[in-house]
């Protein structure tokens, strides 16, 4: 008689044992790459006579891979919550047309170095929740948007829609950038995956996104959604309670 229960639990426990040396190479990787622009950086500085303007071209390098350093931490803090369901939710009314255009504010940079149009559609509405993790929840889809942009393409687009929907509101965020394959619909949403192709790797990322985007949306008892076609869009669509 051989004990399938448990080999299957070995199985399990192998294949995590695998995730996790794969997640500590990966993100020791993603800290390692701004922290070593930095470091160049600054070295170059120190060493180097420079004018105001180089000066200035250089710390604005630094200072967005002091972002990107600070964005990868918050990311593994609110990971390790996101394993002990310790996340909290703080509710309060906030304009959701607002929290949208901070959001796009913030990848402003991101959107111009990619050269995609960010629009947005939304009019005045309240709706309570907890702002700063609403703002994450957008930055990441957002974020992704731009990064999975297709290259390939004359124009690429990031559209925002906002939906009023009675007891319910929809924010719908579509790219027509790579892609993702239907098979991998439900596995994006999962802690570390990233769809497997080139076009994935050529772009910094830890696959944590979109896990931690989910636990934000179900704390605020809504849900997210994924519906895209490979080389031609990408579209989220994120449904929260009002109240
Ligand atoms: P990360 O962006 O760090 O890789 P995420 O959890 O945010 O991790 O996303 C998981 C994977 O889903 C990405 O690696 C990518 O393969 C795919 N993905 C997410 N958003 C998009 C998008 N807008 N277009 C194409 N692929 C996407």
């Amino acid at each position: 008689i051989r004990n399938i229960t448990s080999e299957k639990e070995v199985q399990k426990l192998k294949e995590l044992d695998k995730i996790k040396t794969n997640f500590i190479a990966n993100i020791s990787h993603e800290l390692r790459t701004p922290l070593a622009a930095i470091k160049a950086y600054v070295e170059t500085m120190l060493n180097m006579p420079m004018s105001q303007e180089e000066i200035h071209e250089f710390l604005d390098v630094v200072y967005s891979q002091s972002i990107r350093l600070e964005e990868l931490l918050s990311d593994l803090l609110d990971f390790s919550q996101l394993e002990s369901h310790t996340m909290k939710i703080l509710k309060e009314s906030v304009n959701i047309c607002e929290i949208i255009e901070h959001s796009i504010e913030t990848l402003e940079n991101m959107a111009k170095e990619k050269d995609v149009t960010v629009e947005y559609n939304c009019s005045n509405l309240e709706i309570k929740c907890d702002r700063k993790r609403i703002e994450q929840v957008i930055v990441n889809l957002l974020s992704n948007a731009i990064k999975f942009s297709d290259q390939a393409k004359e124009k690429r687009f990031v559209r925002i829609d906002v939906l009023d929907e009675g007891e319910i509101v929809k924010i719908i965020v579509e790219d027509n950038g790579i892609g993702i394959p239907e098979s991998a619909f439900d596995k994006i949403f999962e802690r570390f995956y990233r769809v497997d192709n080139e076009l994935t790797y050529a772009v910094p990322g830890t696959g944590l996104g979109l896990a931690i985007v989910k636990e934000i949306v179900e704390l605020h008892e809504g849900n997210i959604l994924v519906e895209s076609e490979v080389g031609k869009y990408t579209k989220f669509i994120v449904t929260l309670p009002k109240n």
